[in-house]
């Protein structure tokens, strides 16, 4: 079965054709992939414009449709599915998606199945060379979220803690940008961090000690500003980047003491890390040292498929069908009988009660 995956809910356009067998032991493969970031668009505002990034995925969709299928060396009547990510996101971003995966399945008579963009993430590595097997703690760090999942399989996810703020990738963009850093931050302030000292500043963890795995991230953001303030002037390249490096110490230290506590507390001693900040070097050099000492084992995702793609909306959706969560699609099915999103949806909500 070929399912097309299309990914659409903020600010990258990503479209991938994946062949999925019936037996769960053979992983879904990936046949073609394509990809169109919004960052260069957005960067001149500092972060995602909502209406500009709807507009943008309209003019990529078709486009990297053909992309894909060129690659692959399909043509549309080889799509036996359609997997989009229905939430959470902008609502007009994921709309657009969603109204390419209902055309495209009216039109060919196959089922569009909506797909929760998180569930993506979380299930990404098993396209790495590397999958985890069940069950294992998962942290999820993306621009919007920040949680520790405990999965035991396709479709079983119980949250066991988030952010009660900002996500870590938030901290990584706002603290980028009060130093000036450009969008994304991530990427930006993990390269300036390079050259500084981690230890220069001593800033918050908040919830650190906390006895739950709760994260908390708004104040590092205040903390960095009131430094530059005290500053008095810009900072200079040097001061830049000690901030930049104790910054990255400091929401990398949380990650990986509250991973630690949420594998204690499970019992599990696999970690899947999930979500644009997983390609962070300093999270992954940390979190492997610590496991190496611990005898536990880390997986991550590809580090192009760290941040959102359409490949991962395709894998979700084929692991679904083939652990039994997904009919098996048959051609000359009705259509969606609507275009519906969730721009808001818990991923535990997917859990059977
Ligand atoms: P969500 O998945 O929660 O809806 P999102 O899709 O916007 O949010 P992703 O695309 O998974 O999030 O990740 C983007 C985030 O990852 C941004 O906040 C970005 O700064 C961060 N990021 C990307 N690369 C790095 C890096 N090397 N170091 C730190 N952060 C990074
Ligand atoms: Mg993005
Ligand atoms: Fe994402």
């Amino acid at each position: 079965v070929r399912v097309l995956g299309i990914e659409s809910s903020c600010d990258e356009t990503g479209l991938a054709l994946i062949e999925v067998g019936a037996d769960p032991a053979r992983l879904p493969r990936l046949l073609a992939d394509a990809l169109h970031s919004q960052i260069a668009m957005h960067q001149d505002y500092g972060g995602v414009v909502p209406e500009l990034a709807s507009r943008d995925h309209i003019r990529r969709l078709l486009p990297l449709l053909q992309r894909v299928l060129t690659d692959s060396g399909c043509v549309r009547g080889d799509i036996d599915a359609v997997a989009y990510t229905a939430g959470p996101g902008l609502a007009g971003a994921l709309l657009t998606g969603s109204a390419l995966a209902a055309a495209l399945a009216w039109s060919l008579g196959v089922p569009a199945w909506p797909v929760h963009h998180l569930e993506g993430h979380l299930l990404s590595p098993m396209l790495s060379s590397d999958p985890p097997p069940f069950p294992f703690v998962a942290l999820l760090v993306s621009g919007g979220h920040t949680q520790l999942m405990r999965v035991d399989g396709v479709g079983r996810y119980a949250l066991l803690g988030e952010t009660v703020d900002d996500a870590a990738g938030e901290a990584f963009d706002k603290s980028a940008k009060v130093l000036g850093l450009g969008y994304p931050g991530g990427p930006a302030l993990a390269q300036c961090a390079e050259s500084g000292d981690p230890a220069a500043h001593d800033l918050p963890r908040p919830l650190l000690h906390s006895k739950d795995l709760d994260f908390s991230f708004a104040g590092l953001k205040t903390a960095v500003a009131t430094r530059v303030q005290r500053l008095g002037r810009a900072p200079s390249e040097a001061e830049r980047a000690d901030l930049a490096a104790s910054t990255q110490a400091a929401i990398v230290e949380v990650l990986v003491k509250k991973s630690a506590a949420a594998l204690k507390q499970t019992g599990l001693n696999r970690l899947v890390v999930a979500g644009g900040v997983g390609a962070n070097a300093h999270l992954r050099d940390s979190l492997n040292a610590l496991a190496q000492r611990r005898g536990w084992r880390v997986h991550y995702p590809e580090l192009r498929l760290c941040t959102d793609n359409g490949a991962m909306i395709a894998l979700a959706a084929g692991l679904r069908l083939q652990h039994g969560l997904l009919d098996r699609p048959q051609r000359g099915v009705a259509g969606p009988q609507a275009v519906a999103v969730r721009p808001r949806w818990p991923l535990d909500e997917l859990s059977p009660a």
